[in-house]
Parts: structure tokens; sequence; C-alpha cells
């Protein structure tokens, strides 16, 4: 095996041009570069996006749930092209740029009056580390040290340092958690294994009493909860109940903890709200989006924060109220110009109540993938549709892992001429919002065929 590698790369340096060898691919085992060589992508347009010889994919997940507008798309295009013709970058600080500036007004308007204070960053991990700092800042500044935060079980909050402090996915964080600091997690909202054992026609969110022990232990030493509104995603798009989100902020409230919605991948219409907690009727604290916020165009991310808590940061030079936090590219023009034109398009297309015939054709078509042997859950809210496979859908023992099977689903689904990337056991679509009702049933009939190959080909080794 170490041989077989060495050659490889020995041989690649030599075809510098063609190869991959000098490229680390984020979550990719390094044989499998090797082995299913990544695609070279040319080009995009609208729900799909084309290789170099040509082919054509659609892109199931709107590469990682950005694309929320499709790719290339002709407005947010043409908006960034006006702004590279003014001006490509200014620092922020002491100074502002129009469309940062412009930008601040539309989220204002987007959001509930109670978020009026919006701070930029580069990326969703960035948006809930500063949304971190700020928890610990505001208690600070009110006189008291707290230093703990509560989270959950399959929460992801990013790959930084701190924000993977409070995610709980094992294969991401196992390893740094036992090297830093551990916070509290309570259960995972993960209904179809559900902690309490409820099933969704019984649930009262139970689940959260894990949360309330915490709390009613460690309330005094908590800075903040931080939380997937409706849907825990990288741990493989587990929707849960309004009740529950409910839950988790009116345990909070009964302890005067701060909460802190990352709503990084669920904001902007995703869930069929226009923010995930509208779900539930209910405004957190702290907000963090990012994620689609530019149309997918250019890396940005926002941290929104209630006035109250804006308010201990009010100072002058002889305090220390001051949030002393920024990046070099806080606020850059350009992101924040496609961010304006992503977000025009939100209100031109009136997202999200437009979506909801095609979020009901999503969950329609999904249904069909219940005839698999290996399809043990099927679950979708909003414009995000979900199938968790299993080995036993009667026991809901896990596929063996061994076998790769979404894997290989989503190598045969490439045949197919669709881009998926499963989330360990779960198979599932974020696709653009501008996907056609036509779109929507061919993606979800081509990914039946590759369903349909693969596990014809592994029926007996699952048997
Ligand atoms: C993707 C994601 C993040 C991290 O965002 P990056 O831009 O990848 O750093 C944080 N929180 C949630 C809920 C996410 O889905």
């Amino acid at each position: 095996m170490k041989n077989h590698a060495r050659k490889e790369s020995m041989n690649s340096v030599k075809n510098s041009t063609h190869s991959f060898d000098r490229l680390w691919m984020p979550f990719t085992y390094y044989r499998d570069t090797l082995d299913y060589p990544p695609l070279v992508i040319k080009q995009g347009s609208g729900i799909y996006i084309y290789d170099k010889e040509g082919r054509s994919y659609i892109d199931c997940i709107g590469s990682w749930w950005v694309s929320i507008f499709g790719h290339n798309n002709p407005q947010i295009t043409s908006a960034l092209r006006d702004q590279l013709d003014r001006l490509e970058h200014v620092m922020m600080a002491g100074m502002v740029s129009e469309p940062a500036l412009n930008l601040s007004h539309l989220l204002a308007e987007l959001l509930p009056k109670e978020l009026s204070r919006i701070f930029y960053s580069d990326n969703g991990s960035t948006a809930v580390e500063i949304a971190l700092k700020i928890a610990l800042q505001y208690h600070a500044l009110r006189g008291s040290n707290r230093s703990e935060f509560v989270s959950f079980d399959g929460g992801y909050h990013g790959d930084t340092l701190g924000a993977m402090s409070v995610g709980m996915v094992p294969q991401y964080h196992s390893l740094f958690h036992d090297r830093f600091k551990k916070h509290h997690f309570a259960h995972s909202p993960y209904c179809y294994r559900c902690p309490a054992c409820q099933n969704p026609s019984s649930c009262n969110a139970d689940c959260m009493d894990s949360l309330e022990k915490i709390l009613e232990l460690r309330h005094e030493h908590i800075a903040a909860c931080i939380f997937e509104p409706m849907v825990q995603g990288a741990a493989g798009m587990r929707i849960y109940p309004a009740k529950v989100l409910s839950r988790i902020f009116s345990i909070c409230k009964k302890y005067d903890i701060l909460t802190i919605a990352d709503e990084v991948a669920m904001g902007f219409g995703r869930t069929g709200t226009m923010f995930a907690c509208d779900n539930a009727g209910e405004i957190p604290d702290i907000m963090c989006l990012a994620k689609g916020l530019t149309g997918g165009y250019l890396p940005m991310a926002v941290t929104v924060v209630k006035e109250t808590v804006f308010d201990e940061f009010r100072g002058d030079y002889t305090t220390e109220r001051i949030l002393n936090h920024g990046h070099t590219f806080t606020g850059n023009p350009l992101a924040s110009s496609a961010a304006c034109a992503a977000l025009g398009l939100l209100k031109q297309y009136n997202i999200p109540s437009s979506l909801k015939k095609i979020c009901k054709i999503l969950a329609e078509e999904l249904e069909k993938f219940r005839e698999f042997e290996i399809v043990g859950d099927i679950r979708s809210i909003g414009m995000i549709g979900a199938i968790e496979l299993v080995k036993d859908p009667k026991t809901k023992e896990k596929l063996p892992a061994e076998l790769r099977i979404p894997f290989k689903i989503a190598q045969k689904a490439l045949d197919f001429g669709l881009l998926i990337r499963p989330l360990g056991n779960v198979i599932y679509f974020m696709p653009p919002y501008i996907i056609t009702a036509e779109q929507m049933k061919n993606m979800l009939f081509l990914t039946h065929c590759a369903f349909k190959e693969v596990i014809h080909d592994e029926l007996s080794n699952l048997r």
C-alpha cells in the first residue's frame, strides 16, 4: 500500500499538469483521490455544473448548500461585475465600503427587528467563533465569569477549534475533544433514533430533558446554548419538530441562558421559513448566517445580535467595551455586492412562500425510495430531503461501513449526471431554489436508478 502510494505520487509529479498530487482535499481519503480522481469542473449554469469533457451534472446539494440561486446566476454575476469596476476591497475600520453598508440595511429588513446589529466575517465557522466570543465577553462585561457552553450531540458548527469544541459529530470532533476543554452536550433531537424512545405522534420534546438537566446543574457557569435550529445538518440532516426547538428556547429562558442559533446552513429560506427559528416563532439572542448569503459566490458570513447584547459593548476608550475581533477581509465589497444581489433575489422570487409547491414535490418523490430494502428513514423539510440507509429497517441496524454503499451510490450517481455527497449513511438533497418541478423529478428519478443498480450489485453482500 505504502509503496504503491509512493510510486503513484512519483509518477504524477512527472505529469504534473493533470495530476492532483499538489492538492490536499477536504474530507477525503487520500486513497480515494487515486481510485476516484476528482472531477475537474469548468463551468456552471443554473442547477448544472459541467466538467472539462463537457459532461453535465445536476448539483443536487447546491455545492455544500451555498448555491441557492444556481450557478452563474445572471443577476449576481452582473452585480459583481459592476462592483469589480469600482472597488475590490477596503478595510473596515474607520471606513466601510458602500456595498457592506447597503448589505447591513438589506439584512436588517429581512431579520426580526430585535436582531439589529450585524458583524461581518468570512465563513460559517468564523461566524460561530464570533458568537461564542461575544457571549463570553458579554458575561464578562456584566461581571460574571461564565466560560462554558452547552450544545448537542450531532451538532456541527464548523471546523475551527472553538466551533469544534461545541460540535459533536464523532468522526469530525472526537480526536480534538480529547485535547481541549469539553463543553456540555445534550441529546441529539434525532427522531429516527429518538433518545427518549418516542415517535413523532408521541413526541413531547422529552429529548430536551437532557438539556434541562445540564442547565439545572451548571447554569451559573454557562455562557450560552448553541444549536442548529430544526435540522442538524452535518450529522445527516436530522430534522426535528418545532416543539423541540420551542423547548430549547423555553429551557434557556427559564435559566436565563443566551441562545445562539447557528443558521449558517438553514437560514434564508431552506427550511420553508426565512429563518429556521421562525418555525418555532422564536428569536435567538445571537444568530449566525453564512452559506446562502452570497448565493454561493464568495465566502461571507454574519453574526447578528440583539440590541440588548450589543448594549454591553457600547463604550469609549476608557472602558473594555470593545469587541477586539476582525478579519482582514471583513465586509469585503465584492462579497457584499454578491450578497446584496442574492438578498434582492430572495425578495424578487418571494422566497420562501413561492417554494411551497416544489418542496411538496421533493417530499412526494422521496417516498418512492421506500421500496428499497435498505431505506430506513425518509425525511424532509422545506428544500431539504434525506434518505437514511440501514442494513435492516426493522432493527435499524447500521449498514456495514466496509461496504461503502452510500459512497458507491454517489459514484454511480455521477454516471447518471448527478452530484450528490452522502453524510455517513444519509443521502440528501439540497438543490438550488430555482430548480423546476421537472428537474426535481428528474433528479430523484436518476437517483432512484443509481440506488437500484448499487443495491442490485451489493445485495449478496448485504444478506
Ligand atoms: C457549514 C456549517 C458551518 C461552517 O461553515 P463554514 O463556512 O464551512 O466554515 C457552521 N455551522 C453549520 C450549521 C454549518 O452547516
